[in-house]
């Protein structure tokens, strides 16, 4: 019987790195990769913005404050996307299938792959090294008998890190790690686990189970198996998508009808891009609006023809958006797509009219994969500019229409 080899691949500090290949001079640097506006977060911090103790999901304020010479940068959605889809095109072929966790995160399905490499850290070398030639990033990678051990393998020798948990070793190569490591524990199983005792994960493996049972519940049994190495969570690859969306919370709410539609024009250039990139058209678009008082309202508008251009979009959310009575001013916009049909099988009506516009849009998609969106802004954007972002290529302003 085949043994069943599951790869655990993480891009290390992903946003921030693609940040770093992309602006040389924020090289050996800490950037942070978010904001540090009253209602900023963090989404990813560099190795060097690290060391001063900034980390994700931590408000941007408290970051600036942890480490002031910080560069903060501005999300790049679009460009880590589609980084994460050439990963995703090196990652198939090591696997048929794989399951993404997050735009840089994967669990792949290797054991079929035993007989191509001659060990194990082969294999995972040449996943890397194909990552570094089509991204100019570096992953760490985890490879191991089951997703819980080849995560923690991943994470083992971070960041370029490759380790590798053999059959027969499992158990012993994580007693020592601490038992917030366990898949699942969070602050309060971690403080109900160490007030019996049982700080090490090896701890959680020498307890027995009945006793861990009794004090967790079914978690106990499952803390006590994943302690052991054991895990047989089968792999969940690739969901097709049911909706495409975007939205954004203002830092200050916006009252002026331009400011509006300049972000219902981006959002729909955005959700239409995406869904370009995954050869999916939406017969529904429903535009989300939630106002300085917190109330939320969703309007949606299901059309005949499938879409896939910002001016079909736009022109179903700017009637919704019509129909909404404005008292107060806006905190937060959003436009999602939905019913995907696959866009082979959406044939147009008018095909003559929207052929040329498909192929701008073929042109702008190759541009913005390559240099990001704010390249690429249409007039109507360009009053409001790329922000943090450098024009280090010349690109800017590329006139493709
Ligand atoms: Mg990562």
């Amino acid at each position: 019987m085949v043994r069943r080899w599951i790869m655990h691949v993480d891009m290390d500090a992903f946003y921030a790195s693609v940040e770093q290949r992309d602006h040389p001079e924020w090289r050996g640097k800490p950037v942070i990769v978010g904001s540090a506006s009253p209602r900023g977060v963090v989404a990813t911090a560099s190795y060097e913005a690290r060391r001063y103790g900034v980390h994700s999901a931590m408000p941007g304020r408290r970051a600036r404050e942890r480490c002031p010479e910080a560069i903060f940068v501005r999300p790049r959605m679009d460009v880590y996307r589609a980084v994460s889809a050439q990963i995703h095109e090196v990652l198939l072929h090591y696997a048929p299938e794989f399951e993404p966790l997050s735009l840089d995160e994967a669990f792949l399905d290797v054991s079929g792959m035993g007989g191509h490499y001659p060990t194990l850290q082969a294999l995972g070398r040449a996943v890397k090294a194909e990552i570094l030639a089509a991204t100019e990033l570096t992953a760490s990678v985890g490879i191991a008998p089951n997703k819980f051990l080849a995560k923690l393998a991943s994470d083992w020798h971070k960041p370029d890190g490759l380790t590798v948990i053999g059959y027969g070793e499992e158990a012993a190569r994580i007693a020592p790690l601490p038992v917030r490591r366990l898949w699942g524990v969070g602050p309060k199983t971690q403080a109900a686990l160490e007030a019996r005792g049982w700080r090490t994960i090896g701890d959680v493996a020498a307890a027995d189970p009945e006793e861990l049972a009794a004090h967790l519940g079914a978690q106990g049994r499952v803390l006590y198996e994943l302690a052991h190495g054991r895990d047989n969570r089968p792999l969940t690859p690739h969901e097709p998508r049911k909706s495409i969306g975007e939205e954004e919370t203002f830092a200050c709410d916006l009252t002026t009808a331009d400011e509006i539609r300049t972000v219902l024009l981006r959002q729909c250039d955005t959700v239409a891009y995406r869904l370009r990139r995954h050869h999916v058209r939406a017969r529904t678009v429903t535009l989300k609006v939630r106002f300085a008082s917190f109330r939320t309202l969703t309007r949606s508008k299901t059309v005949t023809e499938p879409m896939d251009l910002d001016r079909e979009l736009y022109s179903e959310v700017e009637k919704l958006y019509n129909q909404i009575s404005k008292t107060e001013g806006i905190r937060l916009l959003g436009v999602t797509a939905s019913s995907l049909v696959p866009a082979v099988d959406a044939v147009r009506l008018f095909a003559d009219e929207s052929e040329r516009e498909q192929q701008v849009a073929a042109v702008r998609d190759r541009l913005r994969d390559k240099y990001g969106a704010d390249v690429l802004r249409r007039g109507y954007w360009l009053e409001e500019g790329p922000e943090e972002e450098e024009d280090t290529d010349g690109q800017s302003g590329t006139d493709v229409e």
